[in-house]
């Protein structure tokens, strides 16, 4: 897809971007390579004074840079502003952490010394997708420059205005040229990166098919990935939930970002003897999401990030409805200019169903009602994908029992899937492989060397 601004509110072509031809990106590729090789051997103090003057001037700025991801992609402009938070919560972490997560640990060893010290390892790409435009490449950017890398980023192609405002963001901060580099390049440029010798580990944050397609690649060239791909968090209710607390939360788990997060709450597996009530108030709660302009505060119901989105969407509800699921509620988009799409609930869904196993990226809640905690776990676990989850119930000691019967990376106890600096993210399964944030995050990439004196 060409790298362009459509607002998905209106469907209004806001401005276009030429790719890279092939002189540039070789220009970009050696600017970086040249910059890591000064970068490698800067101090902490120096990197983290970048890090932290980019986390001041995205909350100094912190309207303008959440009012790119609702002109480019839809967000709630409240929500946009949150994600601004986070990503500046982001920098500060690593700028303030790195040194004592990277730091050298002694080994104990019967004779001599052995120290493993953590050394960067070059100059790193990133496969980053548009549902938190700034948030997902900060998660891969600000470690890595904490750890002595130098990152380059191929972003979606809905949010090239984000890609850009974040590359402009670190040149004011004060990261050298090639620290960080937004690239607006083809797949086959994508392909022609991972090939080159001057890039050391990829990272990728989207779909599985695109995870796929990249980890091959990077394979076929012996170079290390991190793959954050899809999900299909459940969410689960046992008998002895809060209902009314449960049914807050599951809204919260849905509807966040229009319910186009890898960890949103997207399967509602709820026990029998609160199965009618849950899905009553659950219903309840999604009608009353009010559509509108998402730059408007008022707004709850945003549009999708994009037409293509919202066909998508309709077209795996179709197939759903076909194979013989029932729309509790929704189903439809919305008699709207834009790219706006009902909260919707489907019920009745059979193994056989092809919804059984897939992800839904929108307002979309697949319910389930199960007899028992441990067809609530069984059912859980028959998914290709094991991104987070959640379980509800006033026992907590059970709700962790439970939590750890669920093959996922991240559980949550009485609470959807949420994100903090100092929270290790990441999957098993189809849901990818490695981790980003937290000390995990900064271990991804560098190179764990063992100094042994004897
Ligand atoms: P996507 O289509 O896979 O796009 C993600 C990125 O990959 C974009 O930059 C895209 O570029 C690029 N891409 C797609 N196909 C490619 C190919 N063949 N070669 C090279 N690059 C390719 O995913 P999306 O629809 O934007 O995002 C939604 C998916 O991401 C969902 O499955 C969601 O669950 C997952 N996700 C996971 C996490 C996590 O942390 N686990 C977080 C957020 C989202 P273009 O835009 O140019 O196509």
């Amino acid at each position: 897809m060409a790298y362009q601004t459509t607002n998905p509110y209106d469907g209004k072509v806001l401005e276009k971007f030429t790719e890279s031809t092939a002189a540039e990106l070789e220009t970009k590729l050696a600017r970086a390579a040249a910059c890591y090789s000064a970068w490698r051997t800067t101090s902490f103090t120096e990197r983290r004074t970048v890090l932290k003057r980019a986390a001041a001037i995205m909350r100094e700025r912190s309207d303008e840079f959440a009012t790119l991801i609702t002109l480019e992609m839809g967000k709630l402009i409240d929500q946009s502003r949150g994600e601004v938070a986070i990503s500046a919560a982001i920098l500060d972490y690593y700028a303030d952490n790195a040194e004592e997560f990277l730091a050298p640990q002694k080994l104990d060893v019967n004779k001599g010394e052995a120290i493993v010290e953590s050394h960067p390892v070059g100059v790193l790409f990133g496969v980053e997708p548009w549902n938190y435009p700034y948030y997902q490449i900060v998660r891969f950017a600000a470690p890595n420059l904490m750890a002595g890398n130098v990152v380059m980023v191929k972003h979606a192609s809905n949010v090239p205005q984000c890609a850009r405002a974040f590359e402009k963001l670190m040149e004011e901060a004060g990261a050298p040229a090639g620290a960080y580099t937004n690239l607006y390049i083809s797949k086959e440029q994508v392909a022609q990166v991972i090939d080159d010798p001057r890039i050391k580990g990829v990272a990728l944050t989207g779909s599985e098919a695109a995870g796929a397609i990249v980890a091959a690649r990077a394979g076929l060239n012996l170079k290390k990935t991190t793959m954050e791909l899809g999900g299909s968090d459940a969410f689960i209710v046992l008998e002895d939930a809060d209902l009314d607390e449960a049914v807050k939360q599951g809204v919260i788990g849905r509807m966040g970002n229009m319910g186009q997060a890898c960890t949103a709450s997207k399967r509602f597996i709820v026990v029998e003897s609160l199965a009618d009530q849950f899905l009553a108030k659950f219903k309840a709660a999604l009608v009353g999401f009010k559509p509108g302009n998402p730059m408007d505060s008022k707004t709850t119901l945003g549009p999708l990030s994009s037409q293509e989105a919202l066909d998508k969407l309709l077209d795996q509800i179709k197939r759903a409805l076909a194979a013989g699921a029932k729309a509790d509620v929704g189903g439809n988009r919305l008699d709207l200019p834009g790219a706006f799409m009902e909260p919707t609930i489907l019920t009745n869904i059979e193994k056989s169903n092809p919804a059984y196993y897939e992800e839904f990226f929108g307002p979309v809640a697949l319910f389930f009602r199960v007899p028992d905690e441990k067809a609530a776990i069984a059912l859980a676990n028959d998914s290709p994908f094991g991104l987070g989850g959640s379980v509800f119930s006033k026992d907590i000691e059970r709700a962790k029992r439970v939590a750890r019967q669920i093959d996922t990376g991240m559980m949550f106890i009485n609470k959807p899937n949420s994100t903090s600096p100092e929270l290790p993210f990441g999957g098993i399964k189809n849901s990818g492989y490695g981790r980003e944030l937290s000390s995990a995050g900064i271990q991804e990439f560098v190179n764990k060397k063992l100094i042994r004196i004897e």
